[in-house]
């Protein structure tokens, strides 16, 4: 059985393999169980249901979810993106932005900050995006985000990865007034070159990215941001990449997620010439890893003697984890009789490394 992303995109290709019994698209897969028991009551060996994605306009409500985490529940608000970044094949797969109603994201969040769990990170394809598709009335991110924060009970709102283009001066001024968002941010830079980010089809400047990077740590004095880069895009020089080192450098992100570009046929950049090397986007991804630990560790250094904020999430043969609300991993060895799991704490930090920092 194969259901997804990949069933959505490749399910002519897939259909060929006589091991697969049930290829269900992205709208599909919802429906699992029904497509399954309709399988086993008819006796059929085969059955396909894949839609034209960019048909559906709605968000795909997926019912009543059991949260296992005691203290953290991510929160889809939308789904598709209409970016078309040229390396992504997430719009092909995921279809246009489709929103859900804000009353069903609230009802949600209520119904969870009664059963405990303190924070929420929300999260999408592309969550910048968020009701853009609304026709009767205007509400974007930031008036769910407010809502969100009227919540009793949630002590936190953590952004997930977040389009640089969504900090505008007047949204971060909206939401420096919210008191639960959490500060860290999780803006997708892909490159600190112009010339790469213009062939991504990324639609920011270095020059842009910096004045973001500059209005949220002029706004949030304890602001963590964290990043993706892409190694290796196709015709990305030597020149190019050093530009991007020399911009990452600059930035001084806490933590870098670094991929190396691989081709997603049906893309635009899968058929771009001057393909990098694997050897080379080895050697790129090795570097900027290293990059992001000196910063890690030097940013933890830093927290030595201080006091912060942290929500325990898990306690395991005595050591307690968990994060500050700018995503700093937190330790503390503790009394196993005592669980403070899902409890705030204001700690003194005694000692750090590149992972983590100790209290
Ligand atoms: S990288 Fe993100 S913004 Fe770009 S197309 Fe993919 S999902 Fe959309």
């Amino acid at each position: 059985m194969l259901c997804g992303c990949y069933a959505q995109v490749a399910s002519k290709e897939l259909e060929k393999i006589e091991e697969i019994d049930v290829i269900l698209g992205n709208e599909e897969k919802k429906d699992i169980v029904k497509f399954c028991d309709e399988i086993l009551q008819n006796n059929e060996n085969k059955k396909e249901k894949v839609e034209d994605i960019f048909e559906i306009k709605e968000f795909a409500e997926l019912g009543e979810i059991t949260y296992t985490e005691k203290t953290r529940a991510v929160i889809k608000v939308q789904d598709g993106c209409d970016r078309f970044c040229s390396y992504c094949i997430i719009p092909y797969a995921r279809g246009r932005v489709r929103s859900r109603k804000p009353e069903n994201i609230i009802a949600e969040i209520e119904k969870i900050a009664k059963n405990g769990i303190k924070e929420v990170v929300i999260t999408g394809i592309h969550v910048a995006s968020y009701g853009k598709d609304f026709k009767e009335k205007e509400y974007r991110l930031i008036d769910l985000l407010e809502d969100i924060n009227k919540i009793e009970g949630i002590k936190r709102i953590r952004l997930g990865s977040i389009e640089p283009l969504l900090i505008t001066k007047e949204f971060v001024q909206r939401l420096s007034k919210l008191e639960k968002i959490c500060e860290h941010f999780h803006l997708s830079l892909q490159s600190g070159n112009d010339e790469t980010l213009k062939r991504m089809n990324r639609r920011y400047t270095t020059s842009q990215f910096r004045e973001i990077v500059e209005i949220l740590r002029n706004t949030y004095p304890n602001v963590n941001l964290t990043t993706d880069i892409i190694v290796g895009f196709p015709g990305e020089t030597e020149e190019e990449f050093n530009k991007t080192y020399k911009f990452l450098e600059e930035i001084k992100f806490y933590k870098m997620h670094i991929f190396q570009y691989s081709q997603r046929k049906g893309t635009k950049a899968a058929d771009m010439p001057n393909q990098v090397q694997p050897n080379i986007k080895e050697k790129r991804s090795k570097m900027l890893l290293e990059l992001s630990d000196e910063n890690e560790a030097k940013y933890n250094s830093e927290y030595i003697g201080k006091q912060v904020e942290v929500l325990w999430e898990e306690e395991k043969q005595g050591v307690c984890k968990g994060h500050t609300s700018n995503y700093v991993l937190v330790e503390q060895k503790v009394d196993e009789k005592n669980s403070k799991e899902n409890t705030m704490e204001i700690v003194k930090i005694k000692g750090a490394n590149k992972n983590y920092i100790e209290s």
